[in-house]
């Protein structure tokens, strides 16, 4: 059997001003770490021999049908614009359309150099790739909209960073698509009017059929990012590298750079290691997510004939996230204590609840999750989670109170908490097996991450935190 891949390519098919055609650069031995099956059944992809996938998504050969291109874009990096960006390190192969209808770009990541590679090797190490790899597909198992994961292989090349030389390797992401914010400031910022409007109608048949013009797409993303925000706030995760040139048209999570899942719970959670001022923190993310929209807002209204004209409405759009990003969180964080449909008046008793776990070092998942069995007054395993069990003591009593106005709040809580996520020492500790040569225990992530909700026999230690010599204080951006 030889690899098939059904491409169907629209991006290609645009006015050469959004991108570059390019090829991948080939490696020199590639070797093939993870494909993954499932997914490629859902794009349609009929897989061939382990050699044949490991040239393909090594970029050594152009599989028929691909438009090899590397996308332009833009964007704001930690507040200041940056004129241009673009795939630098990455090429899109092309897009196909799965069996349930949906259109997704099959894109490599580490495929060499492009012309906006501004310096950079183009390439990408084993590390990130395969942080990307667990994280996004972890994501998506968690029920949370993401790109995805769908082969992992490795270069025979070396790569350098700061820590010296590394193994080379090479991602295959898929996405609803790769438009960014940056990808509409590049043309509005440019005043190329024209393209900003076809990427706009390109972007509304896309993603959003029924949006109508620049305003009805601002509204629809907006929707979108608010829903994705929540999301991630309610598993503790921690994007790291909210710019607007990671922040998706689509509202799927982007580019896994120092991401990670909280362990102890507090609010401004910082992992990655550039970010110093804690502009990306953990309680920072719906206020930046604001932030990028008020963006995309700036350059959507380039395109009409009088931008001012459109000021109001899309002021008007901007302002209206918080309290949708509001909503969600409520929606999300009243399950999460059991509450089936939370109103305002439970918002004191999730904040409460939170407040006390941060000044209680209690850890994030797990506090949440012992809820679940907290539920009955003699049963208690939340408390142990906190510094002092008083703490927690000392709000159950409400909290029972009001569970019994819940027909089954045990079964919303078990829903709504996962029992695993992709802890940052444990990444930490499968990329150091990895680099020995030991895929072992990224196949054991992958298996027991791919089933978050459910308790798994042996997997016990993957609901630990970290020992203190365990804990990972920054992910790096060296990726
Ligand atoms: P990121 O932080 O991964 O979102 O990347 C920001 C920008 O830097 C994008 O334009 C990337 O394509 C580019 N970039 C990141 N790493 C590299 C690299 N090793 N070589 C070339 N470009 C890179
Ligand atoms: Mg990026």
């Amino acid at each position: 059997m030889t690899l098939h891949i059904p491409f169907d390519n629209t991006y290609a098919a645009l006015p050469p001003v959004f991108y570059t055609k390019q090829a991948p650069v080939p490696v020199k031995a590639p070797e093939l770490l993870a494909y993954n099956a499932a997914l490629g059944e859902e794009l349609g992809i009929t897989a061939g021999e382990q050699a044949e996938l490991a040239e393909v998504f090594a970029g050594n050969r152009v599989p028929e049908g691909a438009a090899p291109l590397a996308q332009l874009y833009a964007g704001h990096q930690f507040g200041n614009y940056n004129p241009q960006l673009g795939d630098g390190r990455a090429i899109l192969l092309g897009e196909t359309v799965g069996a349930d209808g949906a259109r997704r770009d099959i894109q490599l990541k580490g495929s060499g150099r492009t012309p906006y590679s501004r310096g950079g090797d183009g390439r990408a190490w084993l590390g990130p790739v395969l942080r990307e790899y667990v994280v996004s597909e972890a994501m998506h198992a968690l029920g949370i909209p993401t790109t995805r994961a769908l082969a992992a292989v490795t270069t025979g090349e070396l790569v350098w960073r700061e820590q010296g030389g590394l193994p080379g390797a090479v991602l295959t992401r898929v996405a609803s698509s790769h438009l960014r914010v940056g990808t509409f400031q590049i043309f509005a910022a440019r005043g190329e009017t024209a393209a900003l409007r076809q990427l706009t109608d390109y972007a509304i048949q896309r993603h959003y059929p029924e949006a109508e013009g620049p305003m009805g797409l601002l509204r629809a993303v907006r929707d979108r990012q608010s829903e994705l925000i929540a999301a991630w706030m309610s598993v503790g995760f921690i994007h790291g590298v909210m710019n607007t040139d990671n922040s998706s048209i689509s509202g799927e999570t982007i580019d896994y750079g120092p991401c990670a899942f909280m362990d102890v719970y507090h609010p401004s959670t910082v992992f990655s290691s550039i970010d110093r001022m804690g502009r990306y923190a953990y309680s920072n993310q719906p206020d930046i997510a604001v932030w990028n929209l008020a963006q995309l807002a700036t350059a959507l209204i380039q395109q009409a004939e009088d931008p001012q004209a459109m000021v109001e409405e899309a002021t008007e759009i901007v302002h209206a996230m918080p309290a949708l990003t509001e909503a969600a969180w409520l929606r999300r964080f009243g399950a999460k204590i059991g509450i089936a449909e939370a109103t305002r008046e439970d918002m004191g008793l999730i904040t409460d609840l939170m407040q006390r776990m941060a000044a209680g070092q209690a850890d994030f998942t797990n506090t949440f999750r012992a809820l679940v069995d907290t539920v009955s007054p003699d049963g208690g395993p939340a408390r142990d989670e906190f510094l002092e069990p008083e703490a927690f003591d000392s709000w159950v009593s409400g909290w029972r109170a009001r569970l019994e106005q819940e027909a089954d709040p045990a079964a919303v809580m078990a829903a709504a908490n996962p029992v695993y996520i992709p802890r940052n020492h444990r990444i930490e500790a499968m990329i150091e097996a990895a680099v020995a040569g030991e895929m072992a225990p990224f196949e054991r992530l992958n298996t027991v991450l791919a089933d978050p909700y459910t308790v798994q026999d042996g997997a016990e230690d993957l609901r630990r935190p970290p020992a203190e010599s365990e804990i990972v204080t920054a992910t790096f951006c060296g990726t």
